[in-house]
């Protein structure tokens, strides 16, 4: 299976460490989660970033729901807001003016 070419690191990288290619700067490989999809068992993107990222994937997510939520209510209960089709006349003339 071949993926896509390796991102170089434009700064030269110590052994032990790993280019974080979002806050673009070199951290100890512990510094970067474990996942075993990637070439060197590592994210591409060291801890803090991954935390920022889902941070703020599940905000984005959570107000989805809620606006869901919201919307939902106020467009479930539709019958008693649905305006006479017809309005409402008295069956007298209007008087002329
Ligand atoms: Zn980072």
């Amino acid at each position: 299976m071949a993926g896509r070419p390796r991102k170089v690191p434009p700064v030269p990288v110590p052994s032990g460490q790993k280019f974080c290619f979002k806050c673009m700067t070199a951290k100890p490989v512990d510094a970067f989660a474990l996942d075993l999809a990637t070439w060197d068992q590592r994210r591409t993107i060291c801890r803090s970033c991954d935390d920022a990222r889902y941070r703020a994937y599940y905000a984005r997510r959570r107000w989805q729901q809620t606006k869901a939520r919201l919307e939902a209510t106020f467009t479930a209960p539709a019958a008693p807001c649905i305006p006479r089709s017809t309005p409402k006349t008295t069956g007298e003339p209007r008087p002329v003016q």
